[in-house]
């Protein structure tokens, strides 16, 4: 079978790794930026209420349209932009690539950043390139970005605004050169959006070649995989044509519009991850050795002291917390662990862990 494998997979395909997600079981959450709060009990009883009228024998609504109209009336999305879900901004990502993929196109993006412009990239067959962020505070290198874009001519740019896994927003002047001077499609990904008051959302259709992505995994909703996609309507025209019918699943369709309708609740709880981030912000400010970096997203990446964050990062599972530990994954991460904010309580069981392994 090996022989027939290795004839029959693309290499490139081979040398990767299936992306994986650690078991975490009876364990504190902190590693993938989801928000910690559960919704109050009317709420639930009330969403479970309405999944009662879903029949579940037909197939979804192919546009999704009243979760269409749902997000544009929670999201403040420009009323002559289009507007494009996913399963999951991933989904996005992916459908972006199939349109534009053909041998020899590129996908740029900055190193350390979001991992599936890589390798959804890579399954799709264009090249990646990363422009590595300044060493110091993870901002652009402007003029290495610049020159990529002149020299490679990628197909696509990737921005996350606020960047993942550093935490930290672009100068937002510099983005603005970026996409002027790119050839093709700049994606701003605001995936991070409900932690921070800075957008482009409303900057669509000042350069034709601007899309936004924005997921509701963040803002609470991880659990259904909905993203969407904004931008000029000729481009979302064309990207369209490469979604799969019926991507967006029926129970999905319900939940999300639901929750959309009760946003306030969500936004009550990002505005209290806000809090929290600062309270933890300050709480590893006091701890001895870490290096915390400002962050506008709902995690902070930090630096462990030098050769320790492999063992702090087993010393924090030994004690029921899962946090990412990024040490060995980039150059500019040796020693980081990246940490999502959670409820009071799970900050404090970190902060008092974390404490204990240093001490
Ligand atoms: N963009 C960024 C920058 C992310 O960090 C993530 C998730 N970690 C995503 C997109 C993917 O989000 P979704 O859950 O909508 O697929």
């Amino acid at each position: 079978m090996k022989a027939r494998i290795d004839a029959l997979v693309r290499p490139e395909i081979r040398a990767l790794k299936a992306y994986h997600v650690p078991e975490a079981a009876g364990l504190i959450k902190l590693d993938a930026m989801e928000n910690p709060y559960g919704w109050p009990d009317a709420l639930k009883a009330e969403w479970l209420e309405t999944l009662r009228a879903v029949e579940l024998n037909r197939y979804p609504d192919p546009q999704g349209e009243d979760l269409q109209q749902a997000i544009r009336a929670a999201m403040e999305i420009p009323e002559e932009m289009g507007l494009l879900l996913g399963n999951g901004s991933d989904e996005l990502i992916q459908m972006i690539a199939l349109t534009v993929a053909q041998s020899g196109r590129k996908v740029l993006s900055v190193d350390p950043g979001f991992v599936m412009y890589r390798m959804i990239g890579c399954f799709a067959g264009l090249d990646y390139l990363g422009v590595p962020l300044e060493a110091e505070d993870f901002s652009l290198d402007l003029d290495a970005m610049l020159e990529a874009i002149e020299r490679e001519q990628p197909a696509l740019v990737y921005l996350a605004y606020p960047n993942n896994p550093t935490g930290n927003r672009f100068d937002a002047d510099d983005m603005v050169r970026i996409i002027e001077m790119a050839p093709g499609l700049v994606i701003v990904d605001e995936a991070y959006a409900p932690f921070t008051d800075c957008s482009f959302m409303r900057l669509l259709g000042d350069w034709e070649n601007l899309l936004v992505m924005r997921t509701v995994s963040k803002m609470g909703l991880a659990g259904l995989r909905l993203g969407y996609l904004v931008g000029p309507k000729p481009w979302l025209e064309e990207i369209d044509k490469v979604r799969l019918p019926y991507n967006i699943n029926v129970l999905t369709q319900v939940s999300a519009a639901f929750a959309l309708k009760h946003k306030a609740v969500l936004d009550e709880q990002t505005q209290s991850i806000r809090v929290e981030r600062g309270h933890l912000m300050e709480g590893l400010g006091r701890l001895p050795g870490i290096h915390a970096y400002p962050s506008e997203a709902n995690f902070i990446l930090t630096r462990m002291p030098e050769g320790q964050a492999d063992a702090i990062f087993a010393g924090l599972k030994d004690r029921k917390i899962l946090v990412k530990n990024l040490n060995g994954t980039h150059p500019l991460l040796k020693d980081c662990l990246r940490l999502t904010v959670g409820t009071p309580e799970e900050n404090a069981a970190l902060l008092a862990a974390l404490g204990a392994l240093l001490g």
